[in-house]
């Protein structure tokens, strides 16, 4: 086991697009087997390489008992949106809001060995494809929520025991996100 501490909102890594993974090397391998120890130690639904301070094209995901890894995603969203659905993030601690998301998502990429992979997701697992590839451009589920949600939010995020540390910390998130989080 190899599990990182999760870098939380404030950190500027998560603002950070992360670039293309073009090694396909033993540290890449080291990477994704940290990425998905660290996720399901959390435990999240999804987790970006950004969020344990590395700034590269890479997720893992576990949703619906489906377990993997997605290296330099592109995404094809369905037009129809769920604006209800309930997402939370494991940089947001003991947080979930609604937040809209594609209802469908189709995920292109390679795996740890760049073989070409194509993923399909309805729902939550669309949402976390959605969540995780706008991790990967610095972008925040906060970004993504109707504006007066934000704010509700933000107002939260503000009076989060964990808001303003900025150095890496212990995961702490043994809150509500029903193993939502992501
Ligand atoms: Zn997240």
């Amino acid at each position: 086991m190899a599990i990182q501490s999760i870098r939380l909102f404030g950190d500027p890594v998560l603002r950070t697009p992360a670039a293309p993974v073009v090694d396909f090397d033993k540290e890449l391998r080291k990477l994704v087997k940290d990425l998905t120890d660290t996720m399901m130690d959390a435990p999240g639904a999804g987790l970006a390489a950004p969020q344990i301070g590395v700034g590269l094209r890479v997720f893992t995901y576990y949703v619906d008992d489906r377990l993997g890894h997605l290296i330099n995603p592109d995404l094809d969203l369905s037009a129809d949106l769920d604006e209800e659905g309930e997402e939370g993030c494991l940089s947001f601690p003991g947080l979930s809001y609604p937040t809209p998301r594609a209802v469908r998502a189709v995920a292109k990429g390679v795996d740890m060995h760049g073989e070409p992979v194509t993923l399909e997701g309805t729902d939550l697992m669309a949402r976390c494809f959605q969540h995780e590839t706008d991790h990967l451009d610095g972008i925040l589920f906060i970004d993504r929520m109707d504006p007066k949600q934000r704010k509700l939010a933000m107002k939260a995020i503000r009076e989060a025991e964990w808001s303003g540390l900025s150095a890496p910390v212990i995961r702490m998130s043994p809150h509500a996100t029903g193993g939502r989080a992501l």
